[in-house]
């Protein structure tokens, strides 16, 4: 099949890859001559585990190109993709001005019958929004050409994301024409090998369904941090309790790890625009608005702790200690800092006066956007330690699982570590000389 996908971030470049790999002709398109000069050279502008492997053979093998050419990727293509961004608004409703914006020049350059594929997520009622724009074009050019609108909402993760788009729980898409129907289920046929839940539903249920998964989602991580914060306050165990509580099936233990908050490109601005489009019926979703104010507090516990264990008071309480932080990516085997709790945490103990130092394994460039010179930085995780007053960990990679502790204790002016993601076992830490202060695990710091 010939598909071209709009917008070559996180989702479309991995969408229009994984099509590639399962046999189809793809055209990846964006907007930013830089990236798509970089793909076009086998330079890929995220890290993603496995992509540029899947994205190199593509395009040795003539199925994957890059390109900026809107016109000439529509033209080539029936199935046309919008991946592109959806960030919030100031009200936190889902900007679509580059959805919009890339379905009026789809209506400006199609020459034949077109399935115009909303992936991005959008809020209930975008499909309507892009039909009438598209539709549009065409009047204006005075084209009578047919065209169809589905919802495809991605459920991907960025960490993860090539093998959830090859061996998806399910793909939900939002179709209201039979023969379009059976065009995407042939499209994603290859990818229903671990599951065979390929869910046609009408267009608004399924936009409202990606909405729906990352609010529960949210939530239920929200509801084991407050779970956390309340058993340290009793002198409980959240991990037992993890433990308790996911046993019940219909718990489950997935996302109840207590931590700094969620964060990310989709979480935060997916909640805050269910809660806008709430609030655009006149319907107060109270749940959400207090899973937001949850989740904003939260990102500030880490640093509470920091402050009530370190700080001197004042204006400036942390000033003359210095942090060193392992993880700064929302979550690991990502480099994206949008939204990451990192932030909230960093920029509140500069404004306590710490000096920061941070490592990453993949986040440092896209960290040094935000941050630049007023924290530093090092590839080498143990290095930032001499001499700082405390470790602070934020992300979960993998490399900081079981580190050298004796190493980290000769390195720190005193065996302080305040873990965010309840890494290590609190008694074997006490064993080691630790002071160890993790989330919801020891009673009140
Ligand atoms: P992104 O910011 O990584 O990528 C968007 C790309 O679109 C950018 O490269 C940008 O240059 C390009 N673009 C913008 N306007 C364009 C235009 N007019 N023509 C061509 N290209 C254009 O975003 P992302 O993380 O891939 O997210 C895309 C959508 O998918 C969002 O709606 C997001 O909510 C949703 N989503 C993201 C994830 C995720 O994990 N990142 C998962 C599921 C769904």
């Amino acid at each position: 099949m010939k598909i071209c996908v709009i917008g070559s971030g996180y989702v479309g470049l991995v969408a229009g890859t994984c099509f590639a790999e399962s046999g189809n002709n793809v055209i990846c398109v964006d907007v930013d001559e830089a990236k798509i000069e970089g793909l076009k050279k086998g330079i890929i502008p995220i890290y993603e585990p496995g992509l540029k492997e899947l994205v190199l053979r593509n395009c040795e093998e003539g199925r994957l190109s890059f390109t900026t050419d809107l016109a000439y990727a529509v033209k080539e293509s029936l199935v046309n993709f919008i991946a592109v961004g959806t960030p919030p608004g100031a009200d936190g409703s889902a900007d679509l001005q580059y959805v919009l914006s890339v379905a009026r020049s789809i209506g400006q350059h199609m020459d034949g019958f077109k399935i115009i594929v909303d992936k991005s997520t959008v809020p209930v009622g975008t499909a309507d929004k892009v039909r009438v724009a598209v539709a549009e074009e065409l009047d204006r050019r005075g084209a009578a050409l047919e065209f169809d609108v589905v919802s495809n909402p991605e459920f991907l993760k960025e960490g993860a994301a090539i093998d959830d788009f090859m061996k998806p729980d399910r793909v939900v898409i939002g179709c209201d024409d039979v023969r379009t129907a059976e065009i995407m289920k042939e499209l994603y046929s290859p990818f229903m090998r671990k599951s065979n839940r390929l869910i046609v539903m009408d267009v608004r249920s399924a936009e409202m369904t990606k909405y729906a998964a990352n609010a529960m989602l949210a939530t239920k991580i929200t509801f084991m941090n407050q779970i956390a914060l309340l058993c340290d306050l009793m002198g409980a165990d959240v991990m037992a309790v993890r433990e308790g509580i996911g046993s019940d099936s219909r718990i489950g233990y997935d996302f109840l790890f207590p931590g700094v908050g969620y964060g990310g490109s989709c979480f935060p601005k997916d909640v805050k625009a269910l809660a806008k489009t709430a609030e655009e019926c006149d319907y107060d979703f109270i749940l959400l608005k207090a899973v937001e104010e949850a989740n904003s507090r939260q990102k500030k516990v880490l640093s509470d702790k920091i402050q009530a264990r370190l700080g001197n008071g004042g204006a400036k309480p942390l000033a003359g200690k210095t942090i060193a932080i392992w993880g700064l990516s929302f979550k690991p085997r990502t480099d994206d800092m949008r939204e990451a709790p990192s932030v909230t945490i960093i920029e509140r103990l500069l404004e306590m006066g710490a000096a920061v130092r941070a490592h990453d394994p993949e986040a440092i460039k896209e960290a040094k956007k935000i941050f630049g010179d007023r924290i530093t930085y090092s590839t080498n995780q143990y290095d930032i330690l001499k001499d700082a007053d405390a470790l602070a960990i934020i992300t979960e990679w993998n490399e900081y699982r079981n580190p050298d502790f004796e190493r980290i204790g000769n390195l720190l002016v005193q065996k302080l570590i305040f873990d965010g993601r309840n890494l290590y076992l609190p008694n074997r830490m006490k064993q080691a000389g630790f002071e160890y202060l993790p989330i919801g695990r020891n009673g009140k710091v």
